[in-house]
């Protein structure tokens, strides 16, 4: 699933080819997944538009149009954009495509089709973005700003993290990191966790985060529809040793997903109910 990291390295490759380009056509190819907020706009009056400034927040990206539309994109568990020249054979489940006036195409891609692709006048429409709490990577997002956030909230420290509503951004991959940068057990309840720990939390978020960055920037390049994660300490690594003490990576299945921590530098017991 596409992360703050996944989706900023992203924004920044798009930000750089794309405003200026206008929409010459489009294709829907699979149209449940695109969706108009307004019954006047559908996909074909994309056609003559011209593409602006691109944004994120959190899990969405932003296409900003010159007519003051907004193509808003949730790309869920497996959603992937392609910027390509428009010979390049089509994936399987290729949902849209945009021709631009530079002779590339914009493809939007979903083996899944999980994700949405909007076009909205107005981002806080979309469902599920105006709930979103601060984005992980913004400067906003301080330690007062976490502590608040988390201040109400009685669950576990790793279901918290991937909760968008409390803050925008991380998933369950980035959210393995964290913890385990961190050296706190996931299914740890955050009454529990000292202010000091709190502190540790909101520090390795931001590092976690923006070391990624440096890595999928240089690494991803123009390929943006590619997912890197073999980089990661503890995330898809169940069995191997942990890179800081050798005990073998734990993978428990909870909660509906998947994690990955280290018993020995993470310790914990998880409390049911
Ligand atoms: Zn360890």
């Amino acid at each position: 699933m596409p992360e703050s990291p996944d989706l900023e390295v992203i924004k920044e490759y798009l930000e750089r080819v794309l405003p200026g380009q206008v929409i010459e056509a489009s294709e829907v190819l699979r149209p449940l997944v695109v969706r108009s907020l307004l019954p006047e706009y559908t996909v074909s009056t994309l056609e003559g538009d011209t593409l602006s400034e691109v944004g994120r927040r959190g899990k969405f990206l932003l296409l900003g149009l010159e007519s003051g539309r907004t193509i808003v994109i949730n790309p869920m568990l497996a959603g992937r954009l392609q910027y390509c020249s428009p010979d390049t054979r089509r994936l399987a489940r290729t949902i849209l495509i945009l021709r631009l006036s530079g002779g590339m195409d914009l493809r939007y891609v979903d083996p899944k089709s999980m994700g949405k692709v909007y076009l909205t006048p107005d981002e806080n429409l979309v469902p599920r973005f105006g709930g979103q709490g601060p984005d992980a990577l913004d400067p906003g997002f301080t330690l007062e700003v976490f502590r608040e956030r988390l201040r109400t909230r009685r669950g576990e420290i790793k279901g918290l993290l991937i909760n968008q509503a409390v803050l925008a951004g991380i998933g369950n991959a980035y959210a393995d990191e964290i913890l385990f940068e961190a050296r706190l057990y996931p299914f740890r309840k955050r009454p529990s966790l000292s202010p000091d720990e709190v502190e540790r939390l909101h520090r390795c978020i931001r590092s976690v985060l923006s070391q990624a960055i440096v890595v999928l920037r240089e690494r991803m390049g123009d390929d943006i529809d590619v997912k890197i994660r073999d980089f990661l300490q503890v995330h898809g690594h169940g069995g191997s040793p942990c890179p800081r003490c050798g005990t073998p990576i734990s993978e428990i299945r909870a909660r509906n997903r998947l994690s990955n921590f280290c018993r020995a530098c993470q310790p914990g017991k998880m409390i049911e109910g």
